[in-house]
């Protein structure tokens, strides 16, 4: 099958020609029909799978006629790094359509947002609270909307989105084309889904399963060996040697001091969080994407659903709290047919969550240990508890005097890394 069968107008072949897609994906071929014949779409897919353009696409085409210069389709995201690849996605397949989409999100001056909205824009690509904003100020009217898309709907539910969703409902038509996407479906979205659509076509691909193009390996490890763990991974693998590689911690604080680590021991590593301002995330992902930097340190909520090409390796340097995170995560790379390793350093206490993917897998992933480790200071403590005080001190002995720098997985009892509040 090929973008022929669905009779877009030659505007928008010409814009998929210039993004390089020579035949659909799965999920878009299966959502499409429908879409373009204006119907409500459920949409659940794994990430990678093309579900960006599975609703930029109709959107298009239904845009190519009727009014100029209004806002006719919304797009909800649940991060500004989304919000802005899924505008860059739409501006790409609408290069040839004269269509206008400007991204809306917080954490950047309102007033650049406000030109380029006075200029004249027929779709928004935005997060729901520096939307609502504009709402309010009566900066943006959403009175003309004919096609309202929520992206990656399980993550805005994790956010706590679904009230800010709701109060924005208010601001659009009643009469309206809904598509909903997610990766997964847990059951707040099957009830989202059913506020929201209207006898949806729902699609589902392979939803739970990683791309078989992820090879994975699980590395036993104890919480202070982390570090070396990660240099002696990110030095070795000779057979696949690591080219970009996107780490995952559990905290804000955890991403930053392990980037600033991995640069004093020579990588380019750059941390992306929620602490950053707007320009420094953006530069981070900038620079991870150009190659600048061959490491990106993210948490979850910075990371998710973004679309990087060549990410080599997925690295949990903590595991995540869920077994569908999980998937998210070694999701980012493998992507689009390319090959992909995801390594996970696993502590005792991660096991029952190990358990659970390997449920979710239908089959076990399997454990590797190392050698050697490259020699580094131990990590400091995880963060203590709420409240507490840490109370260790980082271990000044030379690597080689101190115990437990070999690669052994030695069991250990429950560590305190997995105490500290999960802040992302
Ligand atoms: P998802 O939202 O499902 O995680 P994306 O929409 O971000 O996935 O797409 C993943 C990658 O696949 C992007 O780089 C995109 O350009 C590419 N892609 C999408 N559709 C196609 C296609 N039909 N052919 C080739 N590449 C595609
Ligand atoms: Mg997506």
């Amino acid at each position: 099958m090929d973008f022929s069968s669905f009779s877009l107008a030659p505007a928008i072949t010409a814009g998929i020609t210039a993004c390089g897609f020579q035949a659909p994906t799965p999920i878009q071929q299966q959502t499409l029909p429908a879409a373009l014949a204006g119907q409500d779409v459920m949409g659940l897919a794994q990430t990678g799978t093309g579900k960006t353009a599975a609703f930029v696409l109709p959107i298009l085409q239904r845009l190519l006629s009727g009014p100029k210069g209004r806002v006719r389709a919304l797009v909800l995201a649940p991060t500004r790094e989304l919000a802005e690849q899924i505008a860059v996605a739409a501006r790409e397949l609408g290069s040839k359509t004269g269509l206008r989409t400007v991204a809306v999100y917080g954490g950047v001056s309102k007033n650049s947002q406000l030109a380029q909205l006075r200029r004249g824009v027929e779709i928004i690509v935005a997060c729901p609270g520096r939307l609502l904003d504009h709402l309010r100020e009566g900066a943006i009217k959403l009175d003309g909307v004919e096609v309202l898309v929520m992206d990656e709907g399980d993550q805005m539910f994790d956010m706590g989105f679904l009230p800010d969703i709701r109060r924005i409902m208010r601001y659009l038509p009643a009469k309206r084309q809904n598509m909903l996407f997610s990766a997964t479906m847990p059951a707040d979205i099957r009830r989202l889904a059913g506020e929201l659509l209207v006898d949806p076509q729902e699609v589902r691909i392979a939803c739970d399963q990683p791309a078989a193009t992820i090879s994975q390996a699980l590395y036993p490890v104890e919480a202070k060996q982390k570090t070396a763990m990660l240099l002696t991974l990110l030095a070795e693998n000779a057979e696949n040697p690591v080219r970009s590689a996107l780490v995952f911690t559990r905290t804000k604080h955890g991403a930053k001091k392990l980037a600033r680590r991995l640069n004093a021991a020579g990588h380019r590593a750059s941390d992306l969080q929620g602490n950053m301002s707007q320009n420094k995330r953006q530069a981070a992902l900038d620079g991870f994407r150009d190659g600048t930097f061959t490491i990106l340190v993210a948490t979850d909520i910075a990371a998710r659903g973004l679309d990087v090409a060549k990410v080599s390796h997925v690295i949990n340097y903590d595991m995540p709290n869920t077994a569908e995170a999980y998937t998210h995560r070694i999701g980012r790379t493998g992507r689009a047919q390319r090959q992909g390793a995801a390594f996970s350093l696993v502590l005792q206490e991660d096991q029952t969550l190990i358990r659970a993917i390997e449920r979710g897998l239908g089959k076990s992933i399997e454990r590797r240990q190392l050698e050697a480790l490259v020699p580094c200071e131990p990590d400091q403590a995880a963060p203590p508890p709420r409240g507490r005080r840490p109370g260790s001190r980082p271990d000044s002995r030379p690597a080689s005097r101190r115990p437990g720098t070999s690669a052994r997985p030695r069991r250990q009892g429950r560590s305190q890394s997995a105490s500290g509040p999960r802040a992302v």
